[in-house]
């Protein structure tokens, strides 16, 4: 059986991907196997690089093929942003609140057909002796102008779902995870892996 290092210190993040790769012929380990494994900063201009660059690093210190995600909202009026600066939007010191007041500030005069913004996901994988490949998953919406909702995390309760008449915090958490960015990111890499494997 393939063992895969996830890059990850979520424990549901970790949960959702072993689970996503049961029965496909693969091993999933978290980092708290890792205990040397260093913190590997998130310096690139796109989800992608910082992603790759995760992966390969990881990959590099375990010896084991690795699967690491960058994510975060891209929002159209704002040139993108906060885009992989997402985590950190407000400052060193940020929180899913003080980012979601300082997204409301900056779209406080932005009228409403002008407040596209999407979700993001890349994941990458890397194989050690192959190129390091590249899954990815984004979800449209709109940002609202005053939060709604109390489930998910981040910029979720912000964040409305047309197709679903509601926000990202309120879907549930199955429903969320199989339209999520990450979601759609994760099921290309399930199907890579499992194409691979035979
Ligand atoms: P990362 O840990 O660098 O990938 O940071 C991603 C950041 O993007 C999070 O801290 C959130 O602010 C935001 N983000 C990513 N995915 C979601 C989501 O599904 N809902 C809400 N916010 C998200």
């Amino acid at each position: 059986m393939m063992e895969l290092v996830v890059a990850t210190r979520n424990a549901g993040e970790l949960k959702e991907i072993r689970r996503l790769l049961e029965g496909h012929g693969v091993s999933v380990l978290g980092l708290d196997r890792f205990p040397e494994a260093p913190e590997v900063e998130e310096d690139g201009d796109t989800f992608a690089l910082n992603a790759a660059k995760k992966a390969e690093t990881l990959a590099k210190v375990t010896g084991l093929p690795c699967l690491a995600d960058d994510s975060g909202l891209t929002v159209t009026v704002l040139q993108g942003r906060p885009g992989v600066h997402s985590a950190r939007f407000s400052g060193v010191d940020a929180n899913d609140s003080s980012n979601n007041l300082k997204l409301l500030d900056q779209m406080a005069l932005v009228p409403e057909d002008q407040r596209q913004a999407a979700f993001c996901c890349v994941m990458a994988l890397c194989l050690l002796d192959q190129p390091t490949r590249l899954f990815e998953g984004r979800v449209e919406g709109l940002i609202l102008s005053q939060e709604q909702g109390d489930g998910g995390f981040g910029y979720d309760p912000l964040f409305w779902v047309p197709d679903f008449d509601c926000t990202m915090a309120e879907l549930p958490l199955d429903i969320k995870n199989r339209i999520s960015h990450r979601g759609q990111a994760l099921r290309q890499v399930v199907a890579f892996l499992s194409t691979f494997q035979r």
